[in-house]
C-alpha cells in the first residue's frame, strides 16, 4: 500500500522527523490548526482505528503524552487537543493511521 504517510515514512518524501521509534514516528502537519500542530504516525500502514492492533495502544498512549509534554515546554501549549478521525464522514483524509495531537494557548 502506497500513501503519502508511506512515502513521508519511507524518506521518499523528506520532512522532519520530531521522533521516531520502531512502531511509530512523529512530523507537523503540513496545515496546522495551530502552531505546533503535530501528527503521530503509524509506521506501517494501518488504514485507521479499527485496522491498529490493540498491543500499540500502550505505547501510542506514551506518545501522546510525551509529544503534548514537549509542546508546553516549548511554551507552545497549556492545553493538548488529541483528534483522531476515522473515516471519510468523519474528515479522514488520508487512510493511513495518525493522531493529531493540536496545542492551545491561553492568551488572556
Ligand atoms: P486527517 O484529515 O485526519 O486525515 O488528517 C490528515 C492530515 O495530514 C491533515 O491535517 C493534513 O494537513 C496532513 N498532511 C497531509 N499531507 C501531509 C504532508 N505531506 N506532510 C504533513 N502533513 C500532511
Ligand atoms: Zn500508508
Amino acid at each position: 500500500m502506497c500513501c503519502i504517510f508511506c512515502d513521508i515514512k519511507n524518506h521518499i518524501v523528506p520532512v522532519n522527523f520530531l521522533f521516531e521509534n520502531e512502531n511509530f514516528f512523529v512530523i507537523n502537519d503540513a496545515n496546522p490548526q495551530t502552531n505546533g500542530h503535530c501528527l503521530i504516525i503509524s509506521k506501517n500502514h494501518y488504514e485507521d482505528i479499527h485496522d491498529l492492533p490493540d498491543f500499540l495502544g500502550k505505547e501510542l498512549i506514551c506518545i501522546i503524552k510525551d509529544q503534548s509534554n514537549r509542546l508546553i515546554s516549548e511554551g507552545l501549549a497549556d492545553g493538548i487537543k488529541i483528534i483522531q478521525n476515522n473515516g471519510v464522514s468523519a474528515g479522514q483524509t488520508v487512510k493511513h493511521f495518525h493522531v493529531h495531537i493540536i496545542p492551545y494557548l491561553d492568551t488572556h
